[in-house]
């Protein structure tokens, strides 16, 4: 169950992820992208802890301000599609707090805005993948990695990795990577 003050821990802790990363994540999108991915989520994840630095009174407000941020700094498609994934748990944490209900809300919006389905080598693979490992209370970091490192041998459908066909095969998608990040802060917090 998730409150103010663990979404805020949480969300520190993947701004730190992605700052100490953001160099290999835009190092992931160079073959298959155009090479911003790690310095697109940086840009928004440190506004982010700036905002955050007034703490908001509830976990909607929270969730929004995240959202609001994510959509207006982090740009790309990566940055709607975060943007959104917060939005619907702003909007679900109206009615409660738990984690994977939250998550579940999440991955639907995702799914929605971005028109991803799972195994089109986009952020979508990780989120598949580790809700269901959460509810079952079996999530590790192994198994986040297992996850990002399935997107490698893909061809994309979705973003720019998608003009590529066959020649994305052999690249972990830089998305899959971030998410993961979010979901190994998120194991830090809880643990
Ligand atoms: P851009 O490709 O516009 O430069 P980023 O580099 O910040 O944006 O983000 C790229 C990541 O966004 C991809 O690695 C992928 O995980 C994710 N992505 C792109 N398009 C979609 C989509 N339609 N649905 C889900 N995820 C997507
Ligand atoms: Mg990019
Ligand atoms: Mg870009």
């Amino acid at each position: 169950t998730l409150t103010v003050n663990n979404l805020i821990i949480w969300m520190a802790k993947f701004a730190d992820k992605i700052a100490v990363n953001k160099q290999f994540l835009s190092d992931l999108d160079t073959p298959i992208g155009d090479s911003d991915h790690g310095f697109n989520m940086d840009r928004g994840m440190q506004a982010i802890m700036t905002k955050l630095k007034t703490e908001p009174a509830s976990l909607p407000e929270t969730f929004k301000v995240i959202a609001m941020t994510l959509i207006s700094t982090v740009g790309g498609a990566s940055g709607p599609l975060y943007g959104t994934a917060f939005l619907e748990m702003a909007k679900k944490s109206s009615t409660t707090t738990d984690l994977v209900d939250l998550l579940t809300a999440a991955l639907n919006g995702i799914e929605k805005r971005g028109g991803a389905e799972p195994g089109d080598k986009t952020m979508v693979d990780v989120w598949q993948a580790v809700i269901p490992e959460i509810k079952a209370h079996t999530l590790t970091e192994n198994k986040i990695a297992s996850a990002v490192e399935a997107t490698k041998d893909l061809v994309a459908k979705k973003g720019r990795a998608s003009y590529l066909g066959e020649r994305a095969k052999g690249h972990v998608d830089p998305g899959a990577q971030s998410s993961a990040y979010l979901f190994t802060a998120l194991l830090e917090t809880e643990g």
